[in-house]
């Protein structure tokens, strides 16, 4: 612990910490010392990891990256966040997301942007400002920067995945409902989950298994057992149908992806799997119906700060006004952006074209999967169709933002797992992800897949 808390402040021109907690950290290594001595650590005991600030820890700011949650001091502790505490794990403070995270680059926060560490150049020297993704940027940029050796991510339409294949990290996004909801700030409800991000599949496996479990306080939390996924990472593939979907060979596929994607499919072959083709039709309407549902879910969550309850207040001279100020100012842009998509899509004379429509593609795209699944065991996709891009470019176009997406939204849609896996590095030296997407609750074949790969 001591060593990731030097870590941490050598780190800080990455701005990858929104707050740093490290009395906390060194207390709690300290009390893990003491567990162990009796014999009684948990499984993560004295592990130092990262929280995305968008998590609810007692007493500790959490921000969501927003001017608006300003001073925010929780009076609880997420579910999720209080289980890793249970385990014996350490906590190194809060990273930095896009505002309420919406966003693929971490770069739209209050705070600032984070940096990839694989940006070339010497930190705050660089030749070309490398994002580390998003919106678990901050979670992805310090296990990279090997400041922690976990970081606790939310992915709502590829957060996770898309920030770990971007910094050669492991990312999971469990089937909706594994981890419960309960404190994490909530963008789009029935899309968001929570899940793990480390080095390796192995600390991936040990991290899931205690942020996972059935939560009374969340009723969409799944009452199911938690398996043991460490023992799932025997190596053995051998017989395991994999899915290639082919719509999945989008336009504007970079070539370097696409032969990555080739890559991961021998590689898959060489250890025994089968590769099959499978068929998602509706994959081309998933980011359509992915930008309706997410923000007018997100529209309707974001109703509660104003001014009154939560963070930032800016007077005015009546109430209406004062809600005026304070959202304006308290909100970025970004934000702003999709409260109005969302306001407009749920507005009663636009509901049955935009967001009724929405959810019967949603639908779709689920019974997509079903089908797929009957020939196969698990999908195999690039995580994202592009290599990192430098921070500055996608950012004036949102939709050229929104279409990075592509690969990671019809998973939330459909409530599956999945999962990125470091598969190598680019042409330009940055990192490359593969994506693999289980059936439901099927997290162990995702970890065993991954485990082959990584
Ligand atoms: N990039 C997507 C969005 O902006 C996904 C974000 C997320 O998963 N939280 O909505």
């Amino acid at each position: 612990t001591e060593a990731h808390v030097r870590a941490v402040e050598a780190v800080r021109p990455f701005n990858i910490f929104i707050t740093e907690t490290p009395d906390a950290a060194l207390s709690m290594a300290k009390a893990s010392d003491e567990r162990r001595a009796k014999g009684e650590a948990g499984p993560m005991d004295g592990l130092p990891i990262a929280v995305k600030d968008l998590f609810c820890t007692k007493g500790v700011s959490t921000t969501a990256g927003s001017h608006i949650l300003d001073g925010f001091k929780p009076e609880y502790e997420s579910t999720v966040t209080s289980q890793l505490w249970r385990d014996g794990a350490v906590m190194l403070g809060k990273v930095n997301l896009d505002e309420f995270a919406m966003g693929s680059a971490t770069i739209t926060a209050h705070q600032g942007e984070t940096v990839s560490p694989w940006s070339p150049g010497a930190p705050g020297a660089w030749e070309k400002k490398i994002v580390a993704g998003g919106s678990s940027g901050g979670s992805a940029a310090v296990i990279a920067a090997r400041a922690a050796l976990g970081a606790t991510g939310t992915d709502t339409g590829g957060s996770i995945r898309q920030p770990a294949g971007y910094t050669g990290t492991v990312g999971i996004k469990p089937t909706y409902g594994r981890c419960s909801r309960w404190g994490i700030v909530a963008y789009a409800s029935s899309l968001d989950q929570a899940g793990p991000m480390t080095r390796t599949v192995e600390d991936a496996a040990i991290m899931l298994r205690s942020m996972c479990g059935f939560d009374p306080k969340d009723s969409t939390s799944v009452d199911m057992p938690v398996p043991d996924f460490r023992a799932a990472l025997t190596g053995d593939i051998r017989g395991l149908r994999v899915g290639i979907p082919k719509e999945y060979r989008v336009e504007g596929l970079s070539p370097e992806i696409a032969a990555l994607w080739d890559q991961g499919i021998a590689w898959l072959k060489e250890a025994g799997a089968e590769p099959v083709e499978v068929s998602l039709p509706h994959t081309k309407y998933a980011l359509a119906a992915y930008y309706i549902i997410a923000p007018a879910e997100a529209s309707s969550n974001l109703a509660r700060y104003d001014g009154v309850r939560y963070g930032l207040r800016v007077e005015g001279g009546n109430l209406k006004e004062m809600y005026e100020n304070t959202r304006g100012a308290g909100f970025g842009k970004e934000v702003q952006r999709r409260i109005l998509i969302g306001t407009y899509v749920l507005s009663a004379g636009y509901y049955d074209a935009y967001y009724n429509k929405a959810r019967q593609v949603r639908t779709r795209i689920k019974w997509d999967f079903d089908e797929a699944f009957k020939s196969c065991d698990v999908i195999l996709t690039p995580t994202a169709p592009s290599t990192p891009f430098a921070i500055g470019e996608k950012m004036d176009d949102p939709v050229q933002m929104y279409l990075n997406d592509v690969f990671t939204v019809p998973i939330n849609l459909a409530g599956l797992p999945a999962m990125s896996v470091p598969a190598g590095l680019g042409a330009d030296g940055l990192p490359l992800g593969l994506q693999l997407i289980g059936r439901p609750f099927d997290e162990e074949t995702l970890l065993r897949v991954g485990h082959v790969v990584e």
